[in-house]
C-alpha cells in the first residue's frame, strides 16, 4: 500500500475488530505512520497475529489482544494491555462491527441487540475508556499536538436509510451523533473525535455484494466514482485523521464512498 505523507511517529494506538478487513489495513497503516499499535480482534487470533509479527518484522512496535468490545470489563482488559506495554494511549480507532440483516418482521430481538450492543455501545464503551486515559496522561511527552484523537468507522448508512438492515442503520446513525456530541463535550480537553464513513469496500463483511460479476455491476450502479473500495482507501483517511495533519478536525464524518452518499439515482436527472 502507499503509505500516506501524515506521520504517527511515537503514538501508541488501539485499533479494534483488526484482524480482518478494514481494520487490519487501518493498524497496517498507523503502524506504517509510525505508531505502536494494539491489535485487537474477537475470535481470529491467527491474523492478529500474523499482523503483529510483520509489524514487528518491519521495526514497528505491536501486540494483539483479544476482547469483546461489547463488554465492559473486556474493553478496560484492552486498554490496560495497550496502555501496559506502550506506557500511554493517543489513538483509538473503534473499528469492529458486524451485520445481522432480516426484515423487520424476522428480525429478533438478539439480532437488533447484537449489532447495537457491538457497533453502537461498543463504540461508547472504547471511547469512554479512551476519554478516560487521555485526560490522565501528563501534556509532557504527547507526540501530537491534540490529547489524543479518536476515529469512529461508521458507514455512509449513518444517513442513507437501509430497508432490511434497521439495526446496522440505527447503530451507524447512533455512531454518528456519539461522534458529534462527544467532540463538543471533550474538545475543551484537547481530544478531537471524528468518524469514517466508508461506502462499499472489498471486506468479508459485504462479500455477497462484490464476489460475482453480476452482484458487483448491481452495486457499481450506487457508486459514481465506479469502482468498489479497497480497505487501504479508508486507512488511509484513517491515518490523516489521526495525525496533526488534521489538527483542526472534529466532530465530523469524512465519507469515503466514492460518491455513494451523493444520491446516485439523480445522475441522470432524477
Ligand atoms: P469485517 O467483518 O472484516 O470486520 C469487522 C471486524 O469486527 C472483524 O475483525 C471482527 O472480528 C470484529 N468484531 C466483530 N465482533 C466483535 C466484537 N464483539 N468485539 C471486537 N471485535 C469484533 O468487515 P469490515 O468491512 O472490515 O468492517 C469494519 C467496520 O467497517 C465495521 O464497523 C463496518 O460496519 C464498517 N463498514 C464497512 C463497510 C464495507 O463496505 N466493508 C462499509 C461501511 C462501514
Amino acid at each position: 500500500m502507499q503509505p500516506t505523507n501524515a506521520s504517527l511517529a511515537g503514538h501508541a494506538a488501539i485499533v479494534t475488530g483488526a484482524s480482518s478487513g478494514i481494520g487490519l489495513a487501518v493498524a497496517e497503516a498507523v503502524a506504517a505512520a509510525g505508531a505502536a499499535v494494539a491489535v485487537n480482534y474477537h475470535a481470529q487470533a491467527e491474523p492478529a497475529e500474523e499482523l503483529v509479527g510483520r509489524i514487528t518484522a518491519q521495526g514497528g512496535r505491536a501486540i494483539a489482544v483479544q476482547a469483546d468490545v461489547s463488554q465492559e470489563a473486556e474493553v478496560i482488559r484492552l486498554f490496560d494491555e495497550a496502555a501496559a506495554a506502550f506506557g500511554r494511549i493517543d489513538l483509538l480507532v473503534s473499528n469492529s462491527g458486524v451485520q445481522k440483516d432480516a426484515a423487520i418482521g424476522d428480525m429478533t430481538l438478539e439480532d437488533w441487540n447484537t449489532v447495537i450492543g457491538i457497533n453502537l455501545t461498543g463504540q461508547f464503551l472504547c471511547a469512554r475508556e479512551a476519554v478516560k486515559r487521555f485526560r490522565a496522561q501528563p501534556e509532557q511527552g504527547r507526540p501530537a499536538r491534540s490529547a489524543g484523537v479518536i476515529v469512529a468507522m461508521s458507514s455512509v448508512h449513518e444517513i442513507i436509510p437501509w430497508a432490511g438492515h434497521v439495526n446496522y442503520a440505527s447503530a451507524k446513525g447512533g455512531v454518528r451523533m456519539l461522534t458529534r456530541s462527544l467532540a463538543q463535550e471533550v474538545a475543551g480537553d484537547g481530544i478531537r473525535v471524528n468518524a469514517v464513513a466508508p461506502g462499499a469496500i472489498r471486506t468479508p463483511i459485504n462479500k455477497e455484494a462484490w464476489d460475482s460479476e453480476e452482484a458487483l455491476s448491481k452495486l457499481l450502479r450506487l457508486i459514481p466514482y465506479g469502482r468498489i473500495g479497497e480497505p487501504e482507501d479508508v486507512a488511509r483517511a484513517v491515518v490523516w485523521l489521526a495525525s496533526d495533519e488534521a489538527d483542526y478536525v472534529t466532530g465530523t464524518t469524512l465519507f469515503v464512498d466514492g460518491g455513494m452518499s451523493l444520491y446516485p439515482e439523480f445522475r441522470d436527472n432524477g
